[in-house]
């Protein structure tokens, strides 16, 4: 059995705290691993070898600093089917869905390798006579990102990347149900052999998250996972002075137009509703059929989702891993119970799966729920699990404040052939990721993944120019050079 080590100051270690958790594949129940739960102790001392690193890393030429990431992108590449195993055997998704993530995980280290041009300034020269100012962009110090487990790789190359490229030194606390994944990623990294402390890895829980939130010596802290803890970590990281990035959860809708294709928009819908078992925060979770299409698309939507092949995920042909764990399991089978309650039409049930061969697996097949109410508790939770409901409106219009009504803005989509429609859609839609005639609006790695209401608190998000802005200060000089002191000599 594998025990967790830390990664602090260059080294592996072990935690100082003695309570563990086990690591379990969620389709198999297998026992693979045991991850430390960090104390503030561990933390400290992660803070401690980040901070010592800081100096002469921020000193270090962003041009010279970009070369460990060109490393860390061909490893990365090379050992890309060692992750999404390991990503599948941890996380429940499958292969080829692991794959992807590693892959877009890539794209974030390729796009910190432009730092040099992303990090420069801008001057004004005579902003007054014999006057010029300038603003220089510098490293903010010890910064941390805290992850969650539906992309073990993907999330924390969304923020690793970034922060020390522009000359932060960093550490991660990695989801405690998936630590296996950053493990391996932070091989890769030290076979960089970036100097020691620049990179740090601390497996833990609450603790872990509550000692670098009061941590005198962490300035920045991104965040991604559920909408309560992402409120929780933004109040508390601003308690103590530090900047803040934390993305919370979602319960995304797709409108479908009655002029959508019926075939791509079932394909893509049904994609993005239970591709990775539904656990995307860029899932869609509520289909709004508008006018004619209802039938249509709900028929089409329940046999994608009869069709779609559940197992592990490592065995060819499956389309769908299992979920986290058995209490997610519950959960969300307690969830379609009570929308049942609530008066929805169970089109197609997926509770009390088996799958032949991992009978103590987390398995849940996909569900579609008809006619929901869009003030049942199914409508307004987020479920986390393959389950689509489905809501008929008359017009766009009702679709749009369906929309807009929701506490979270993570992601809406239209699917339409109408250019009138997706503008109208794209202009008053209050989300921050917005597909149109996509099922997982997930923006490349030079955008910002956007995020609004009760899914994101910050400013700044996470990849691309945003990232680079958060992870600096800006710093304005303004200089007197009067042109007779230099006639003197
Ligand atoms: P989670 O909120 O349970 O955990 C996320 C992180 O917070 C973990 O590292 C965990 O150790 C820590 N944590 C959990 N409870 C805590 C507490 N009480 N105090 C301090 N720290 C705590 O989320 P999860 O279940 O791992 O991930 C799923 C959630 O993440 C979903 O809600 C999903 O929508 C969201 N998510 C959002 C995005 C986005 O971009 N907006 C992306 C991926 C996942």
């Amino acid at each position: 059995m594998r025990e967790l080590l830390n990664f602090v100051g260059g080294a592996w270690v072990r935690a100082a705290a003695t309570e563990e958790l086990p690591v379990t594949n969620p389709a198999t129940a297998e026992i693979m691993a045991h991850t430390p739960l960090s104390s503030a102790a561990d933390v400290d001392a992660a803070v401690g070898a980040a901070a010592k690193a800081f100096p002469a890393w921020r000193a270090t030429p962003p041009g010279d600093r970009i070369r460990y990431l060109f490393k860390l992108k061909v490893l990365l590449e090379e050992h890309a089917d060692e992750l999404a195993r390991t990503i599948t055997n941890e996380c429940g998704k499958t292969y080829e869905e692991s794959l992807g993530e590693v892959r877009r995980g890539i794209e974030n280290v390729e796009v910190a390798c432009g730092i040099p041009m992303m990090l420069q300034g801008y001057t004004s020269e005579d902003i007054a006579r014999g006057i010029d100012e300038t603003m220089i962009r510098q490293p903010l110090g010890v910064v941390a990102a805290i992850c969650p487990f539906n992309f073990p790789a993907m999330i924390p190359l969304w923020f690793l990347p970034y922060a020390i490229a522009c000359g932060n030194t960093f550490i991660l606390k990695p989801s405690e149900k998936v630590p296996m994944t950053a493990s391996k990623l932070f091989e890769l990294l030290a076979e960089t052999h970036l100097p020691a402390g620049v990179v740090n890895l601390v497996n833990g829980a609450k603790a872990a998250v509550d000692a670098l939130l009061d941590h005198p010596g962490v300035r920045a802290i991104s965040f991604v996972g559920s909408t309560p803890v992402a409120r929780y970590v933004y109040a508390r990281a601003a308690a103590s002075g530090k900047r803040a990035q934390c993305q919370g959860g979602a319960k995304n809708p797709v409108i479908l137009m009655p002029d959508a294709d019926v075939e791509t928009t079932t394909k893509v819908v049904a994609d993005s509703a239970f591709g990775c078992a539904g656990q995307r925060c860029l899932a869609s979770s509520i289909a709004i059929t508008v006018g004619d299409g209802r039938q249509t698309f709900v028929e089409a939507l329940a046999e994608a989702a009869r069709k779609r092949v559940v197992g592990y995920g490592l065995d060819q042909d499956v389309q769908m891993g299992p979920v986290i764990s058995p209490e997610s399991r519950a959960r969300i089978e307690g969830l379609i119970e009570k929308a049942i309650i609530e008066g929805a039409k169970p089109c197609v049930d997926g509770r009390g799966a088996r799958i032949k061969g991992y009978e103590r697996g987390n398995f849940i097949r996909p569900t579609i729920l008809q006619d929901v109410q869009p003030t049942s508790s199914i409508a307004q939770t987020e479920v986390f699990g393959p389950v689509l409901s489905t809501i008929h409106v008359r017009t766009l219009e009702e679709a749009i404040e369906l929309v807009n009504r929701s506490c979270y803005g993570n992601m809406a989509c239209l699917f339409t052939r109408s250019g009138a429609a997706a503008r109208q859609f794209r202009y008053e839609a209050l989300a921050g990721n917005i597909g149109i005639n996509l099922g997982v609006a997930a923006p490349i790695a030079y955008f910002p993944f956007s995020g609004w209401k009760d899914s994101f608190f910050g400013d700044l998000h996470g990849q691309g120019r945003d990232a680079v802005e958060f992870y600096t200060g800006k710093k304005v000089v303004i200089e007197r050079w009067p042109l007779e002191w230099s006639r003197k000599f």
